[in-house]
């Protein structure tokens, strides 16, 4: 099945709560899985990107059209790490998906939050979480 575009219906769904879903290294490392479920998800989809905003949106358009992801809109949320948790709040997103523990550690914890595994925040050397001071804190032994 090839999706072009698909747009879903505003407020499709009021008993559905909105999906948040992060384009790079989220939707781009895992597209058969959020093609399925965007075109499941019974509510809107927002698509929450750190890239700047554009004259245009072909090219955000054209890679979500490429894996076949149904959205409501694309909001681009790049001014600072808590912006995207902003939009989210705003949007009442209670879903989350995106790869980054900058954007994620922010987001509301009445949000069901999942970070994506890859380059960004995994080594498969010592096969470890990669994260900073500012976003995570290491428990256990030393
Ligand atoms: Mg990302």
């Amino acid at each position: 099945m090839k999706i072009i575009k698909q747009y879903k219906p505003t407020r499709m769904s009021s008993t559905h709560p909105p999906l948040g879903l992060d384009l790079d290294d989220t939707i781009t490392a895992h597209p058969e899985f959020f093609s399925w479920l965007s075109c499941n998800w019974p509510g809107e989809v927002y698509i929450i990107t750190a890239r700047g905003e554009g004259a245009t949106r072909d090219p955000e358009e054209n890679d979500l059209a490429k894996h076949g992801i149904a959205f409501t809109d694309i909001i681009y949320a790049n001014e600072t790490s808590e912006c995207k948790a902003n939009v989210i709040r705003e949007l009442g997103i209670k879903i989350m998906f995106d790869d980054m523990f900058e954007f994620a550690r922010h987001i509301d914890s009445d949000v069901a939050t999942f970070v994506v595994k890859g380059s960004n925040n995994f080594d498969p050397g010592p096969n470890l979480f990669c994260f900073t001071r500012d976003t995570g804190k290491l428990i256990g032994p030393p």
